[in-house]
């Protein structure tokens, strides 16, 4: 961390900044006196350094941190991509693509197994569908809950598929026990008590981008998990609030490179949820798998004038199937 002071502050002033900072975070401080101003570089474990406060400091000019706050998710540290093994034929994050696909409400179990039966067969490698639906309105469906999740349960067993669905409160992580990938979702990607606790499982997490989230923070809600533990996290694109009203959602290409230059995690992407529109689907997915994404999450319905939820992002499994070409095919001529 390298804090610039304000000129011609007073050399007792400095001492005594500088004093408290080494006793304060135990911390190494190497002092440059210039012409105009002095220079303060900070060396040893900054992450417990409150930049805010620094920063406020009245003989202080500015601050930056030249290292990131996150230890466990950064690539400096961990050079090799982490590779999720899910399956004796799904591992996410060693070079292959896997797309999860399914509705975003789970409805009932014909919908459930039909859409998991022709999404696989098209080539997706896991199922998605929501028990537990964080909506916008209270009075829209909020998911069947338990019964949504059984159901996920019985189109694995009908399909050999492993099921991603989300999870929205710590008191129901027993419930999750059975399932392959926990979705914390957009929603809830500052939701720290439960990163915390999923951070004390072993089991993959998808960790949506919050709607409003800089890489750097949606990096250190990983950070909460892996913290305690379980660095099984994958980090989840899936566009975010801009000035931007014809889609739902903007998404963000640049993350993709970006975030897997900073981090050793999977990145999967959700054209989805990004556009909020099923014609900007294969777009989205195409530019995802061209910019570095390991997986995709598509929502697919049967029926998506008639979907519980988000019909109007939903691709039919026949578009899906085309979609699922020419991603695949994408990738093979990278
Ligand atoms: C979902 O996957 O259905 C969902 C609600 O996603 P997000 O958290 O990205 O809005
Ligand atoms: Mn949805």
């Amino acid at each position: 961390m390298i804090i610039v002071l304000k000129p011609q502050i007073a050399p007792e002033e400095i001492t005594k900044f500088t004093d408290h900072l080494k006793a304060d975070y135990e911390v190494k401080v190497n002092r440059w006196d210039g012409i105009h101003s002095t220079v303060l570089g900070l060396i040893g474990d900054t992450t417990k350094v409150d930049i805010e406060y620094i920063d406020a400091q009245e003989i202080v000019e500015s601050v930056k941190r030249v290292q990131e706050p996150y230890k466990k998710a950064n690539r400096k540290f961990h050079p090799e991509n982490t590779v999720i093994r899910i399956n004796d034929s799904v591992s996410i994050g060693d070079g292959s693509l896997h797309i999860m696909a399914g509705p975003c409400s789970v409805e009932s179990e014909e919908q459930i197994t039909g859409i998991a039966k022709s999404v696989q067969a098209s080539g997706a490698t896991l199922l998605r569908g929501g028990a537990f639906k964080p909506r916008t309105s209270p009075y829209a469906f909020q998911g069947l809950k338990a019964e949504g999740l059984d159901l996920l349960k019985t189109a694995r067993k009908e399909t050999g598929l492993p099921i991603v669905t989300e999870i929205m409160r710590v008191s129901h992580i027993d419930m999750f026990e059975n399932v392959d990938i926990i979705q914390v979702g957009a929603r809830n990607m500052q939701n720290f008590e439960l990163l915390k606790e999923l951070g004390k499982i072993d089991k993959p997490i998808l960790l949506k981008r919050g709607l409003s989230a800089t890489i750097e923070e949606w990096l250190m809600s990983a950070e909460y998990i892996m913290a305690g533990g379980n660095e099984k996290v994958m980090l989840c694109e899936r566009g975010i609030r801009t000035y931007e009203t014809y889609t739902r959602n903007t998404l963000d290409i640049s993350a993709i490179p970006i975030v897997k230059s900073l981090s050793h995690l999977p990145v999967i992407v959700d054209p989805s949820h990004a556009s909020g529109k099923s014609r900007l689907v294969e777009p989205l997915a195409m530019a995802a798998v061209a910019a570095g994404a390991d997986g995709l999450i598509i929502e697919v319905h049967n029926d998506p004038p008639h979907a519980w939820s988000d019909g109007a992002q939903s691709l039919t499994p026949k578009q899906f199937d085309k979609v699922a070409k020419r991603v695949f095919a994408l990738k093979n001529s990278l």
